[in-house]
């Protein structure tokens, strides 16, 4: 018998395909946009200063299982008070189901089939476009996908009419997926008065928020401005559910640190759902490897390490921020007749340029330069080195 005669390769992964190429290419001018991880103005990736603080505190502590549960319980209190905030109800009462999760990934796929198991039949709602691997995770887990409108691809902004229209017309209870901040892929967030509309027509039809944080310091730079969306369905009594991720605003992609916060009526009924999440980790993955739970804890546990650690975002952000502005600047420069004024208001991580698979191809074949075929730029890849020659690409693609 020959085993696996019916399997065949799966399809390329749009982001990691991307690298693919990029490693592939030899020209010495190429660009690599398709990545969503920080990169210093030398276009290097960056371990930041807070991490080797908490690593030199770490060194010489014993990895054995008995620490686990400890350092473990003080991931998840140190998490919930990033996202919710420190003062706040829940996080005093200890009214939520708190787990640590392998990234965000992770707590997004624990999440689902938490939900497939407790709430079997009921379906998630993506913002379109969403984040490719939310398809995945979902599908996965054997939840029914759906879209509601978020992104208007002529104004490139919030359709927020047709989003708010979309929330309406869901069956009443139904669970949503939310990016709170720096939106991945479009950069667009609801206002603070959209987001307050958002909550108030969540609870007319008892949806279920579940908040999807990867990049939480990465809209404005600061970190409770950028749980300010979360904050609002707090106040406003909603029953919470949060995937938190610490890959890319402490530049841990490869440690796999995450938390999942699931809110709850009391504590009993937190230490049930707790225990549920539990048991479909442990039939998954077991538990996740210790490192970086201890680093990530050991920055928010220690008040001098978490302080170097927010002054570190606001650093990783002020450069994506300029390299926006002087992107800009530089296709004004070339009399560029595109209109790219949306690059300025986009916030985050990336760059939604509205170029068509036609444009990203010629990026890919004239200039070496690499990109999501949506047209997805990772401003963390641009450099004050690569700034021109990026400009003068899309220019030429766009004449
Ligand atoms: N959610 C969103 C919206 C993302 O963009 C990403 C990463 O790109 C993730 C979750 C998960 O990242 P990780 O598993 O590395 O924490």
């Amino acid at each position: 018998l020959r085993w696996w005669n019916h399997v065949f390769p799966a399809p390329k992964d749009p982001i990691s395909g991307v690298t693919e190429a990029f490693l592939a290419d030899t020209c010495p001018r190429k660009i690599n946009l398709g990545v969503g991880a920080y990169r210093d103005d030398e276009g290097k990736p960056v371990v930041l200063q807070c991490v080797r603080e908490a690593e030199a505190k770490i060194s010489g502590c014993n990895f054995l299982e008995s620490v686990f549960s400890k350092v473990s319980s003080k991931l998840v209190e140190e998490s919930v008070k990033l996202v919710y905030g420190k003062d706040s109800e829940v996080v005093k009462e200890g009214s939520y189901a708190g787990i640590q999760a392998i990234s965000g990934t992770g707590a997004c796929r624990l999440f689902a089939e938490f939900q497939r198991r407790f709430y079997p039949g009921s379906q998630i709602y993506f913002p379109d476009p969403t984040w490719s691997n939310h398809h995945n995770i979902w599908r996965d887990a054997q939840v029914p996908r759906r879209n509601f409108h978020y992104y208007d691809w002529n104004a490139k902004g919030l359709n927020f009419s047709a989003l708010i229209d979309d929330i309406k017309n869901a069956p009443d209870g139904s669970f949503f997926l939310l990016h709170p901040c720096a939106h991945n892929p479009t950069g667009v967030d609801p206002t603070e008065k959209q987001w307050r509309e958002i909550s108030y027509w969540f609870k007319v039809k008892n949806h279920f928020p579940f908040f999807d944080t990867a990049y939480q310091g990465f809209a404005s730079g600061d970190l409770d401005q950028d749980a300010q969306s979360i904050r609002i369905f707090l106040e406003d009594g909603h029953w919470i559910g949060c995937a938190q991720s610490f890959s890319k605003n402490m530049g841990l992609y490869g440690h796999r640190v995450g938390c999942l916060s699931i809110l709850c009526a009391d504590t009993e009924k937190a230490a049930a759902v707790k225990s549920q999440l539990e048991k479909i980790a442990r039939a998954m993955y077991g538990s996740p490897p210790v490192h970086g739970i201890l680093l990530v804890s050991s920055i928010l546990g220690d008040p001098n390490i978490k302080r170097l650690w927010e002054k570190e975002v606001k650093v990783m952000v002020d450069r994506i921020q300029r390299m926006r502005a002087t992107l800009i600047e530089s296709l004004t420069k070339l009399s560029s007749s595109h209109d790219w004024e949306h690059i300025k208001d986009q916030v985050g991580m990336f760059c939604y340029s509205g170029l068509t698979p036609e444009q990203v191809n010629r990026l890919r074949a004239e200039f070496s330069i690499y990109m999501t075929r949506d047209g997805r730029m990772s401003m963390a890849g641009v450099t004050t080195g690569n700034v021109s020659y990026l400009a003068n690409a899309l220019h030429e693609v766009t004449k």
